[in-house]
Parts: structure tokens; sequence; C-alpha cells
């Protein structure tokens, strides 16, 4: 009784099985053919979709980016202070570059309201080089964003973010 098949040789089971229940749609839930490479029910297609082959990524880009937009505000943001803030009010703080520099306050003013209106420019430029950046496109414009950014020194720490925020994206100019 026991030794019925023991002259049988078994072929050796080689990966699963043709239809094996195991195998389930992952959109329908439908049990498949492992073969299969679109799902006969909803039409869920399971074959790789072969790109180009993928450049290393590291979050390098994205955080220089980042990092040279943060000072790229950091600009905006004190070239508008430069502008709408008034010489008398820096007298009243402390500063007093009229009495020190021998200038007329309007004077004062058109050089402040100059110094504003690059740092704004600066700003500006920072933030669309940050952006190339974190989207790792134009190299270039974002090497150039980071160093604007950096020459801004918006609030002085801006000057110190531009500055890591060039290092990070220079040693990844592979990814761009
Ligand atoms: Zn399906």
């Amino acid at each position: 009784m026991m030794g019925t098949t023991s002259g049988v040789e078994q072929p050796p089971q080689q990966g699963p099985p043709a239809t094996s229940p195991d195998r389930r749609c992952v959109t329908c839930g439908r049990a498949i053919e492992w073969h299969m490479n679109v799902c006969p029910y909803c039409g869920r297609d399971y074959r790789v979709v072969a790109g180009p082959p993928s450049k290393p990524r590291t979050s390098k880009p994205a955080i220089g980016g980042t990092l040279v937009i943060i000072a790229g505000i950091l600009a905006l943001v004190m070239g508008v202070f430069y502008i709408v803030v008034e010489p008398s009010d820096l007298d009243a703080w402390g500063y007093s570059p009229v009495s020190e520099a021998d200038m007329s306050l309007s004077e004062v003013a058109d050089i402040l309201g100059t110094c504003g209106i690059i740092e704004i420019v600066i700003g500006m430029i920072a933030i669309v080089g940050g952006a190339f950046a974190i989207m790792r496109r134009s190299f270039g414009l974002a090497i150039a964003g980071a160093i604007v950014g950096m020459i801004g020194v918006g609030f002085l720490v801006g000057g110190l973010l531009g500055l890591i925020g060039l290092i990070l994206i220079a040693i990844s100019r592979s990814e761009f």
C-alpha cells in the first residue's frame, strides 16, 4: 500500500505553479496567474516601465537649495527694511549715520533705498537659484543663486546659509 508511488520520479517543482491563489491583483484583489503581465479583470499593468538609468540622488541639492532660498528671503526682507526705514529711526536706535558720515538725512535715505533695491534683486535671484537647485535643474543658475545669496548677507546669517548652500550644490553637481 505504502509503496505504490515509490518508483515514480516526481519532477522537481521550480518556481511558483502556473496558477496559484497566492498571487492576487493589488488593484482588484482577484486571483491571477503568475505569468500575467496585465490583470485580465481590471487591466492593472505589472510590467516594469523601463526608463533612462537614474542618476544618483541625494538630498544635498534640496537642502542646499532650501538654505539658498532662506538666504534669499532674508536678503529680500532686509532690502524692504532698508527701503522703509527712516534715517531718523536709525538715529533713535543708536546708529548715527548722519552724524558719523557727515551726510544729510536725504543722502542717507537715498543710499539706504539703493541698497534696499539691490538686496531685493539679490534675494529674488537667490530664491530662483535655490528653486532650481531643489528641482536639480540648471546647475549654473543654482550656483549663481547661491553665490548671489551669499553676497546678499541677509541679516548676516544669510551669508553663512548661502555659503553652506553653495557647497552642498557644488558637491552634488552630478545630480543635475
Ligand atoms: Zn485586477
